[in-house]
């Protein structure tokens, strides 16, 4: 009996139980009894003398010689001189776990090598629970994002599919961690996400940066009250260079076939920012620039605007100031392919201003710049 008992102790090595064997048929129940009169409480870590209840749980554990096997024990409920109020802290199953611990490690090492069905096989247990134990341990290898305080947050769209699917990625715009990753980029979606960050965390949230994108506007209106909307400057910068490049296009199909073999190839040399550019580069912008008065008069327009961005030195006013008379050269020159972005600025104006109050920017993510700039 001695040497029988130490060999279950070996197996159910649990501390502080007197174990007891209930049933030993097709499955095996393990009776484990408290030699404790008190719990230990998860949220101080103290022994907790003060239990109000117990209740009894059972939960599945390692198989014993193919046969499976469960622990029938009770827990308490504590009510703790530091204000937790609930169950008490086991070290062999987590809270509201179905399995004890080791069996999740096991589940978890079978589920490296094989499809969570097949493990589900193997151990015997419903394949939503594998399901469950493993996406438990995948999340607790993350950074554990609620303790971060998060105060500015970075929103991107990544296109897939050529752009016919798009995921939403919200990060912590300071660490750069990914907060939430979500299928699609609509208002329910986006607003649903941040909501699942609490109240009390999307309150902390002070500067969000973004794109000119509505749902991804009104889902953080709505979430985040107190934060300012930075649109992302490289978002505008592509809006410029597209409207660019269509006077270049329309230029180009209406051009004489002479003229045309200075203009082929050139959407490089255009786009890019004219500090930008190699001596030879320079060169074939000025032939361009000499033989067509409309793409050079929008290409000095593309170079107004961001230069704008780049001003480091100006006032807040001066900045206002500077849009203002890029809105009113559009206007003078009647380069109606700009229009569209100008109203796009006009309309988003305040957000876009607030890239010169905070200089937040996505260009990480975005990768934009070193495309195109
Ligand atoms: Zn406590």
């Amino acid at each position: 009996m001695e040497i029988l008992y130490l060999v279950l102790r070996n197996m159910f090595p649990y501390k502080g139980y007197k174990l007891s064997v209930l049933e030993n048929g097709n499955h095996i129940l393990i009776g484990l009894k408290s030699r404790r009169k008190c719990g230990i409480c998860p949220t101080c870590g103290k022994h907790c003398r003060n239990v109000e209840t117990e209740y009894e749980r059972t939960v599945r554990d390692l198989d014993l010689a193919q046969r499976q096997c469960y622990l029938l024990f009770k827990q308490k409920k504590l009510r703790c001189s530091c204000g937790y109020r609930g169950l008490e802290k086991l070290d062999f199953v987590s809270k509201s776990r179905r399995v004890t611990t080791r069996m999740e490690t096991y589940v978890v090492s079978l589920a490296e090598k094989m499809s969570l069905k097949e493990v589900a096989e193997i151990v015997r247990l419903d394949w939503k629970t594998i399901k469950n134990i493993n996406r438990e341990y995948i999340r607790s290898l993350l950074p554990n994002i609620l303790r971060l305080d998060i105060k500015r947050i970075a929103i991107d769209e990544i296109a897939i599919m050529k752009g016919h699917k798009y995921f939403t990625i919200i990060r912590d715009y300071d660490t750069g961690v990914a907060i939430k990753i979500l299928f699609g980029r609509t208002y329910e979606e986006t607003a649903k996400a941040l909501a699942s960050l609490g109240q009390e965390k999307l309150a902390k949230i002070l500067y969000a940066s973004l794109d000119m994108w509505d749902p991804y506007i009104r889902a953080i209106k709505e979430q985040c009250p107190n934060a300012e909307l930075v649109f992302d400057k490289f978002h505008v910068v592509k809006k410029v260079n597209e409207a660019l490049d269509s006077v270049r296009k329309k230029e180009f199909a209406n051009a004489e076939p002479d003229e045309r073999i200075n203009m082929k190839h050139k959407r490089f040399v255009i786009l890019k920012r004219e500090e930008n550019l190699n001596q030879k580069q320079k060169e074939e912008l000025n032939m361009l620039m000499q033989s067509n008065e409309k793409l050079y008069k929008a290409y000095l327009l593309k170079e107004q605007v961001l230069s704008i961005f780049d001003d480091k030195t100006s006032t807040f006013a001066q900045i206002i100031e500077r849009f203002d008379a890029w809105f009113s050269n559009i206007l003078s020159n009647e380069m109606k392919e700009f229009y569209a972005v100008v109203d796009t600025i006009r309309h988003y104006f305040y957000g876009i201003l607030n890239y010169f109050r905070y200089g937040m920017t996505n260009a990480i993510a975005e990768g934009f710049n070193t495309k195109v700039n």
